[in-house]
């Protein structure tokens, strides 16, 4: 379940999100958080050519390299946009705890296919398919609707 507090959360990731499409990224951002403080923040990196550059990977990063394994697997990471494949990967390696996300995988593929995007070399698996036994909320009615807008903004930009 999603409550106010991961709202406020989610809020900032949509925010990053529209950060990073105002400087030509796909519009996705996500953050790390633990004991109520936000550790690490980013968006898509993918302007300048690199599409591995997804905010959730560099979070997965971050977390293995700064904090302990029981602070990881404490920690929530929230995101404009469900986990990729590569990114839940990441996620699980990592050892991260429950992840809180705006918008579905699901519903970007139907945002895509509407706006005549190709789809991509991924198939398209949820966080669920891919990390064992993962902790997952989400979408969020009103701000997956403001990450469609931003969706729509990048690919008709
Ligand atoms: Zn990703």
């Amino acid at each position: 379940m999603i409550t106010d507090q991961d709202r406020k959360y989610l809020k900032r990731c949509v925010a990053l999100a529209e950060e990073g499409l105002n400087k030509g990224n796909a519009p996705f951002g996500s953050l790390l958080v633990s004991d109520g403080r936000i550790l690490f923040e980013d968006h898509n990196r993918n302007a300048a050519g690199d599409d591995t550059r997804h905010p959730e990977f560099e979070i997965a990063r971050w977390a293995a390299n700064h904090l302990n394994e029981t602070e990881r697997s404490t920690s929530v990471v929230y995101t404009s946009g469900e986990h990729c494949s590569m990114c839940a990967s990441a996620h699980g390696l990592a050892g991260l705890g429950r992840i809180v996300y705006a918008s579905s995988t699901e519903q970007l593929n139907a945002w895509h296919k509407d706006l005549g995007v190709a789809p991509g070399n991924l198939k398209g698996h949820r966080v669920h398919e891919i990390i064992v036994d993962a902790e997952v909320d989400g979408p969020d009615e009103k701000l997956s609707e403001e990450v469609r807008q931003l969706q729509y903004e990048y690919h008709s930009g």
